[in-house]
């Protein structure tokens, strides 16, 4: 397996493989590989010639206050782990790299990214599209792989994709949980034996909300009231947002007829978590 760190190796790496008229992969991450991004991988590794994955903690997607310095990381483990599910070359590029004086061009994706995540974290998305579409134009990738984990992401990416005629298919990978159901997440890393205790509410009340749905109560206000209660009643989880949105567009519904989607971001301690489920009257 090659570990890539310069761009121009990287662009040389993928047009060696173009020559021979070869597909790619390219699943994106921040590192730190849990079985969540190791599945991803597997789900790649079929559907390509190659297989490629990017690590990199992207500094444009992260607040002033937020987590960029503290962030897990660990090469070494991350090398072998990908290895194991047949990755051929990691992209690792250096920030400043990626951003180096002078950078100014952003990609910013309209409405879809300022609800939801966007609300709290404003120049997240901005950061994410930058980057995505900066590692698409390096790998030139046929195929991309993004976790539904991250719903508001995968929607935004494939917007930005359709909307620049981008030359890349995008494919979302269902959420991998641990056994009690919480969602993998490099950010779990952080959490205490008791946050991570009660930090079992996202799901158990995306869970909650599924039953309504289906013992037929559709008004989305009275559900998500249900399950701010169940969330507020947890000791030290504090709500940032708990919505419920039409799958594809993402604006907020008030009745749930077609396909929905509720999504929360709780802070268990100081450690903001993410989940959804899909809500089908
Ligand atoms: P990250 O390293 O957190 O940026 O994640 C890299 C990719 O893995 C993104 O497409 C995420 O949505 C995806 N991902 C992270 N955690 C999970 C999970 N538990 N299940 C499925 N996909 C995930």
């Amino acid at each position: 397996m090659e570990i890539i760190s310069e761009i121009k190796a990287m662009k040389a790496y993928v047009r060696a493989i173009k020559e021979k008229g070869e597909t790619i992969c390219l699943v994106p991450t921040m590192g730190y590989l849990h079985e969540g991004h190791l599945d991803l991988m597997r789900m790649g590794r079929p559907l390509a010639d190659h297989l490629v994955i990017s690590i990199f903690v992207n500094p444009t997607q992260f607040g002033p206050n937020e987590d960029l310095d503290k962030y897990p990381r660990d090469m070494e483990r991350d090398a072998r782990l990908s290895e194991s599910v047949g990755v051929e070359c990691i992209f690792f590029p250096e920030a400043s790299g990626m951003y180096p004086d002078g950078y100014a061009t952003y990609v910013n994706v309209e409405r879809i990214s300022e609800g939801l995540c966007g609300a709290s974290r404003p120049t997240h998305f901005r950061g994410v599209t930058t980057v995505v579409a900066k590692l698409f134009n390096i790998v030139e990738p046929d195929l991309a792989i993004f976790g539904e984990k991250d719903y508001q992401q995968l929607a935004v990416i494939m917007r930005m994709v359709d909307d620049l005629n981008m030359n890349v298919k995008v494919l979302g990978h269902p959420t991998v949980r641990e056994k009690d159901g919480i969602a993998m997440s490099s950010r779990n890393s952080y959490l205490s034996a008791e946050e991570r205790i009660n930090a079992l509410v996202l799901r158990k009340s995306l869970l909650h909300a599924r039953g309504r749905v289906k013992k037929g109560e559709h008004g989305a206000a009275q559900i998500r009231k249900e399950v701010k209660d169940l969330i507020s009643q947890t000791p030290g989880c504090a709500i940032d947002y708990v919505e419920i949105v039409d799958a594809v567009t993402l604006e907020p519904v008030d009745r749930i007829d077609g396909r929905a989607v509720m999504a929360l971001a709780v802070k268990v301690g100081k450690t903001r978590l993410i989940d959804n489920i899909t809500l089908e009257a």
